[in-house]
């Protein structure tokens, strides 16, 4: 086990293609212990945050700490680092238990009978034990990841690195491997980074997420604090599923209360003034779906276009102006298409972004939410 420290750390493609940045300025600090996933969409730099860090890729600028020792220049087999890919390759002619033992035999030294306790005991841990005599072909696509992840843990790496390992295996399999990883984490301990496209998994995974966008670094934080106070709009819409509603508009002050007014010259809430931030006449809004809440209303400023209904949960998604926004009720509460309902939006719910920058203006907050309810 081992923390891990990027620092300042880029990573410039220099190819036929031409140049292209694909991690720039990087920092993240791990713990010891930790399990911290990269989060953002495709393409920006996750892969290469994790191949550089197991050393197969080399970095352009900035160092890589694991336990306060440089590592950038070492080979990976110097780093005690083991990672697991998304298209994964076992030995097809050889059987689980020599898939997992592949690595041991020839990274260290250690005897036959000490090899064949430590594959017993990871089997055990992954409960593939039954199946260790087995080829690929008899495992299930399941079996087929734990033997992948048996064969990178044996080796009882200080850093498990892993690349969307979960993206080939179908929904159900998917969240129990998710389940599984989390246990295993939990008994070993070992300092996991796990990097995913996928907002959902990171959140219900990690002690921390760190979420990029365009090789760059945009917040690391616990995922409620990261979903409740992102550092900017890519963070606030990227977390979350259906998407943060956002709307620019214009604030017009008068005295106690401030009206947000959208490009199409409609009041989408009015609030205490002194619930805005001061200076700010033109912003972003971000409107949670579950922060909005809706009201019958023959004079409203919305229409319902579509509604899913969920059982537990009622996605209403509406239209006001030329915009689509969603509320999600957990109410009994069902419209009819194109009903019209006046929105309810609190002040504490809504968050402001700079619309040039997208940096935050206003977070929404949950302490002021609930005593005001
Ligand atoms: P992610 O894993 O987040 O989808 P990657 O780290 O694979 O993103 O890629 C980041 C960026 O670097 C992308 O724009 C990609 O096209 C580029 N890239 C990745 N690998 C190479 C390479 N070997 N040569 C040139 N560009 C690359
Ligand atoms: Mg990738």
């Amino acid at each position: 086990m081992a923390n891990v420290e990027l620092v300042d750390v880029t990573k410039i493609y220099d190819d036929a293609q031409g140049t292209e940045t694909a991690v720039d300025s990087v920092s993240i600090s791990v713990a010891d212990g930790e399990f911290l996933t990269i989060v953002g969409p495709s393409g920006c730099g996750k892969s290469t945050t994790l191949r550089m860090l197991a050393g197969l890729e080399p970095v352009t600028e900035g160092s890589i700490l694991i336990d306060g020792r440089e590592v950038q220049h070492l080979v990976p087999s110097e780093r005690n680092v083991a990672m697991v890919f998304q298209n994964f390759a076992l030995y097809t002619k050889m059987t689980a238990r020599e898939n997992i033992g592949y690595g041991l035999k020839h990274s260290t030294r250690l005897s036959r009978p000490e090899r064949q306790e430590r594959i017993a005991e990871m089997a055990e841990l992954l409960g593939i034990h039954d199946h260790l005599d087995d080829k690929p072909a008899e495992l299930s696509g399941g079996q087929k990841q734990r033997v992948a992840l048996g064969r990178a843990l044996v080796r009882e790496p200080d850093v498990f690195l892993l690349d969307e390992p979960l993206s080939n295996l179908d929904a159900k399999l998917r969240s129990e491997m998710r389940t599984e990883l989390q246990r295993i984490h939990d008994q070993l301990g070992v300092t996991t980074i796990y990097v995913t496209h996928d907002q959902k998994e990171a959140m219900t995974m990690s002690d921390r997420i760190a979420v990029m966008n365009d090789g760059r670094l945009q917040q690391i934080a616990t995922a409620e604090s990261a979903y409740d106070r992102p550092a900017n709009q890519f963070v606030g819409t990227f977390l979350g599923n259906p998407a943060m509603n956002t709307a620019t508009v214009t604030i017009e002050r008068h005295d106690e209360t401030a009206k947000l007014r959208t490009d199409g010259g409609t009041v989408l809430t009015t609030v205490p003034t002194q619930a805005l931030p001061s200076g700010v006449s033109e912003a972003t809004v971000g409107i949670r779906p579950e922060d909005v809440e809706l009201r019958p209303d023959p004079n409203g400023s919305a229409s319902v276009a579509v509604t899913e209904f969920q059982g537990n949960t009622n996605y209403v998604h509406l239209t006001l102006d030329d915009q689509s926004l969603t509320a999600r009720l957990t109410t009994n509460q069902t419209f009819d298409r194109d009903e019209r309902v006046a929105l309810e939006i609190d002040a504490p719910d809504l968050y402001l972004f700079d619309t040039a920058t997208g940096e935050t203006l206003k977070t929404r907050d949950r302490a002021t939410h609930a005593a005001t309810r």
